[in-house]
């Protein structure tokens, strides 16, 4: 086994697919267009991440960095009792599980920047089993325009991120909005998307047209993308980017016990 662990997403097919879930030690992204359900995909795995053991979560913390202040801990707790009303009926639950939940809400990237010692810190002392990111775009596109100081702290972000993911094995996941897709991209997938498999660099190239909004660098440096995406008024959440599947579509909704396939 390649991954010191996985963050079970309960999406069967998406950890059936990931060999387990979301990987340890390594960044995941996802992508897509705006009100896919990216933040609804985060508030979910957090919530995973936070519940005890005994229910199949990890028990653990959750580091937040809410860029766009979207995160909700009332949506959090609303997805938690109507998919766990066992555990969220108890007195105090809801609290306490919410209460793990570390939210950071830097207004700026140099003020992440910052907060990364923190984070860094915080990543060995607590129990800190999830870093979520939402989003890595929102918090580059703050501060500067294209060009050259860009890409540099970028490349440093992307570095210090993977070292983070690397030394704490947890798995760090990010976010990043894309504006348009690509028309007929699920029906057109399969073919194509088998024959680009063969390689991560033909996968990379086929989602290049996702994956600009960060770089190639950004693209390279993460270990899974999942692309979230609607044709036809079905959402769908695909396997863009894993060296332990081929690329692959499951549709989903969105609940109010969050996130289902
Ligand atoms: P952005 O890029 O703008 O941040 P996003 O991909 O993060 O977008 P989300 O905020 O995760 O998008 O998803 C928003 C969608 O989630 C809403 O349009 C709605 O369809 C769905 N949603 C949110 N809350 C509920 C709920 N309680 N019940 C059902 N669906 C919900
Ligand atoms: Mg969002």
């Amino acid at each position: 086994e390649q991954f010191a662990g996985h963050l079970p997403t309960r999406l069967k097919g998406l950890d059936d697919a990931l060999c387990g879930g979301i990987p340890f030690g390594v960044l995941t992204e996802l992508v897509g267009p705006a009100g896919i359900g990216k933040t609804q995909f985060c508030l979910k795995i957090s919530l995973l991440a936070s519940l005890p053991a005994s229910y199949g979560g990890l028990e653990g913390h959750v580091v937040y960095i809410d860029v766009e202040s979207k995160f909700s801990s009332r949506r959090i707790i609303e997805i938690g009792s109507t998919s766990f009303p066992e555990i969220f009926h108890r007195k105090g639950m809801a609290q306490e599980m919410a209460g793990r939940i570390l939210v950071l809400r830097p207004t700026s990237l140099s003020e992440f920047t910052e907060s990364l010692q923190q984070i860094k810190v915080l990543l060995l002392q607590q129990q800190v089993k999830l870093l979520v990111i939402d989003s890595m775009a929102a918090l580059i596109s703050g501060e500067y325009d294209q060009g050259a100081p860009r890409q540099h702290s970028l490349g440093w972000h992307i570095s210090f991120l993977k070292s983070l993911a690397e030394f704490s094995r947890i798995p760090v996941v990010v976010t990043n909005q894309v504006r348009s897709q690509r028309r007929d991209e699920v029906c057109q997938y399969s073919f194509q998307a088998q024959k680009n498999a063969e390689t991560q660099e033909g996968t990379d190239k086929y989602d290049s047209h996702v994956v600009a909004a960060l770089g190639i660098h950004w693209a390279h440096s993460v270990t899974i993308r999942l692309v979230l995406e609607a044709k036809s008024g079905q959402r769908y959440i695909k396997v863009a980017k894993s060296p332990m599947s081929p690329p692959i579509a499951f549709p989903f909704i969105i609940t109010s016990s969050g996130i289902a396939l």
